[in-house]
């Protein structure tokens, strides 16, 4: 029960590697916020996974707001607070990744996907940050940045900037917030199996290119992101700020 008594927010927690994180944070004894982007779609599967904790006893509400507004943090924090009472962990997971060339990249599929990926998380981590300020007993923040802030991809020149963005934001909110308590950190996933990669890897050639080239000889796991993801919110991580945690199989040190 590493985060027992923790609020832990975890946007863009319906599916995927969200999903997974908001599940292993209930089973650690933490109060989840489930956020999505507040269409139907959301809703059910926001309404599936709160059912799927509380039959383990788990607690959790879900909170539907677009990740990409910049007032998007004010009410999932306003939400935790009035139902828990607390943010004491913030996961910004929500994220996108339209692939697309660049030569011909569309202004408002850029626009798009910075917006969702860093313009309105940066604006959410101020509010958690706040809040957690408020609380006086610290916090930790944790942003899903990617292996892909580490290296380029021709099809994702308008998504690698957000991941190495979000995790600048990370560094350097440890220094902002280092004062107060307030732990942050990245987890940089590799190639996970989720929808945000379905149609890439429904070619079976890349994906078997993908898993020869990984040392751990397999794609990710959504499940896989979050026991790192509860190490970093925990207490046992009371040291760690301004890191990055690669969870990738040894993709990236492959250069072979
Ligand atoms: P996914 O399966 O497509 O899930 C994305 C989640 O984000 C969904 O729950 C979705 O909610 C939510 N979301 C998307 N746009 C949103 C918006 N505007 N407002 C609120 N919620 C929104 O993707 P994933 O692979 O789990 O990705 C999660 C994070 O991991 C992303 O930040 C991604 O960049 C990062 N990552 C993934 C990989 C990988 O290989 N999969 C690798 C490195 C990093 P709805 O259902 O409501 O749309």
């Amino acid at each position: 029960m590493l985060l027992e008594n923790k609020t832990v927010i975890v946007t863009g927690a319906t599916r995927g590697i969200g999903r997974a994180t908001a599940l292993e944070c209930a089973r650690q004894g933490g109060r989840v916020v489930i956020t999505h982007i507040g269409d139907a779609q959301g809703v059910g599967d926001a309404e599936s996974l709160i059912k799927e904790i509380q039959t383990f006893g788990g607690q959790a509400i879900h909170v539907g707001a677009d990740a990409a507004a910049p007032e998007t943090g004010e009410k999932l924090v306003a939400a935790a607070v009035e139902v828990f009472g607390s943010v004491d962990v913030f996961v910004n997971n929500a994220g996108i990744c339209p692939f697309h060339s660049f030569l011909d990249m569309p202004q408002e599929v850029y626009l798009k996907t910075i917006n969702t990926n860093l313009t309105g998380p940066y604006f959410a981590v101020q509010a958690a940050a706040n809040q957690m300020k408020r609380q006086g007993s610290g916090g930790s923040i944790i942003a899903i940045s990617s292996i892909s802030a580490l290296v380029g991809g021709a099809m994702q020149t308008h998504y690698t900037p957000t991941k190495a963005g979000i995790h600048s934001l990370m560094q350097s909110c440890a220094i902002a917030l280092g004062p107060y308590g307030i732990r942050c950190n990245s987890v940089m996933p590799g190639s996970i199996a989720t929808d945000i990669n379905k149609d890439d890897f429904s070619n079976p050639a890349k994906k078997q290119y993908m898993v020869q080239r990984t040392p751990l000889a397999r794609l990710g796991q959504p499940e896989d992101i979050a026991g790192p993801v509860v190490f970093l919110a925990s207490d046992m991580a009371r040291y760690v700020t301004g890191a990055a945690l690669l969870v990738d199989g040894g993709l990236f040190v492959n250069l072979q």
